[in-house]
């Protein structure tokens, strides 16, 4: 049985975290280690072990800030291993904001704690050259785009050349997204108007890897929302939103890609700036949280570009949505990205456009909350744990019966289509967005 004293004066001055953006206790105070999210964290529930818990990640947390755990290679290895999916926040009666939590967590770890040297590096090019870069993404893109088409990529999968420099990497170069050309890119700086009335002006957030590994579903975005009477800006200075640099804890870089979001978007004067991507949008409307402690001069614009941010879903579920659609005859389940429905809390509005579909049969999903193991890079860098779940999720899917997995994430669109790739069925996974952008199709096709 786990007893914290949770009062302030039991917070300490020999607190194991250094200076920065620990994590603090008028947070975790909040936590009556009750367990009720115990059940509902997908490595309590893959591995049954108290540490890799919420309840658990959160006794550590406290016994680092009293000084009597190291922020070393225990600690480190059981906040790595979560996946950050905040399903624990769900599910907790006492309103313990688990997400701010771990992420301070990882902030300490990113500043006091020496990973190994390759680790490092590796961390340094993805987060910091990579990604908020705009033409090495590009780059890199091509490059990748150039491997699939040639033809050679199959053969080096399928030798299994990979897998003689280790076995995860065999594993992980599966999950590699299709580069799609033309890139969304080239469309960054155009602005799409409806043929009618325009309703909303809104600003679209393309994203960052997802202009190249998703170029078609951002495409589909934009037909979505001007079918819906919006003028649709798709602002050039735009960039990275820094979600995958927050989880990380790189929280520096994160305000420094976050900063210009906000002046891009803010300075265009929008009704809203619309995201496609759960994880995106999340970060984008906790943007002040990042500037509640450094920074802070930037906290009430953060606010006021957070307050425009709306999921593509719950923008369109929020309208009154054009329902023109054509038939789409299949059956069809649906699983929840863990950062719309536990994260932005957006549960309903997806499946309210799906059901206006004519006939899609929509199949729940039994645990369709839980977790498919995709979470941003951890599909990647905690592979084993993502796996199970993703089998898992996968036995899920075979008991609908459903030949169309809907989804709303990209991230999730891949980690599902991995799955699908493994089992003998052929199945097609889609964002709900590109559903209905084939249900407006058919209906103009038909008539
Ligand atoms: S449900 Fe909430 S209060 Fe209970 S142990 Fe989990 S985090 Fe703590
Ligand atoms: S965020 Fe997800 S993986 Fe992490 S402790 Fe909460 S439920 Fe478990």
């Amino acid at each position: 049985m786990i007893e914290i004293q949770n009062n302030a004066a039991a917070s300490s001055a020999t607190s194991g975290y250094g200076p920065g953006e620990a994590p603090e206790w008028e947070y975790f105070f909040k936590c009556i280690h009750c367990g009720l999210c115990l059940n509902a964290c997908p490595t309590y529930r893959e591995l049954g072990f108290e540490m890799d818990s919420p309840r658990g990640r959160i006794y550590q947390i406290i016994q680092v800030e009293r000084g009597r755990l190291p922020l070393g290679d225990s600690f480190v290895r059981h906040i790595d291993s979560c996946l950050d999916c905040r399903a624990c926040e769900t599910a907790c009666p006492s309103g313990v904001e688990y997400g701010r939590l771990v992420e301070s967590a990882r902030a300490q770890i990113n500043r006091y704690y020496q990973r190994p040297r390759i680790g490092r590096r590796v961390r340094r090019v993805f987060f910091e050259k990579l990604l908020p870069d705009r033409k090495s993404l590009d780059r890199l893109g091509t490059l990748l785009w150039l491997f699939q088409k040639s033809g050679i990529e199959p053969i080096v999968v399928k030798s299994g050349i990979l897998k003689l420099f280790s076995k995860k990497l065999g594993r992980v170069a599966a999950l590699s997204p299709r580069m799609e050309k033309p890139f969304f890119t080239e469309r960054l700086g155009q602005v799409v108007t409806p043929e009618g009335e325009v309703r909303y002006r809104v600003a679209f957030f393309a994203g960052c890897i997802a202009n190249l590994a998703f170029a078609r579903l951002n495409d589909a975005t934009v037909r979505v929302l001007v079918r819906n009477g919006c003028e649709v800006v798709i602002p050039e200075a735009q960039g990275c939103c820094g979600a995958l640099h927050v989880h990380a804890g790189i929280r520096d870089r994160a305000r420094e890609l976050a900063k210009q979001n906000i002046r891009t978007f803010l300075d265009g004067d929008f009704d809203y700036v619309i995201s496609n991507a759960a994880g995106c949008g999340s970060v984008l409307k906790e943007y002040p949280l990042l500037f509640e402690r450094e920074e802070r001069e930037f906290y009430e614009r953060a606010r006021e570009f957070s307050s425009k941010v709306r999921d593509v879903t719950e923008f369109l579920a929020g309208i009154d949505f054009n329902r023109n659609f054509g038939a789409i005859r299949a059956r069809a389940t649906y699983q929840d990205p863990c950062h719309l429905g536990h994260a932005q809390r957006i549960r309903s509005a997806p499946r309210q456009l799906m059901a206006a579909i004519p006939g899609l049969e929509l199949v729940e999903l039994k645990e369709s909350e839980v977790c498919c193991g995709s979470a941003g890079i951890y599909n990647v860098v905690q592979n084993e744990m993502a796996e199970r779940l993703l089998k898992a999720k996968m036995q899920r899917v075979d008991e609908t019966g459903a030949e169309l997995i809907l989804t709303a994430n990209p991230g999730c669109l891949l980690q599902l289509r991995a799955g699908v790739a493994r089992s003998n069925r052929r199945r097609r996974v889609l964002h709900v967005i590109e559903l209905l952008d084939e249900a407006y199709a058919g209906r103009d096709s038909s008539s």
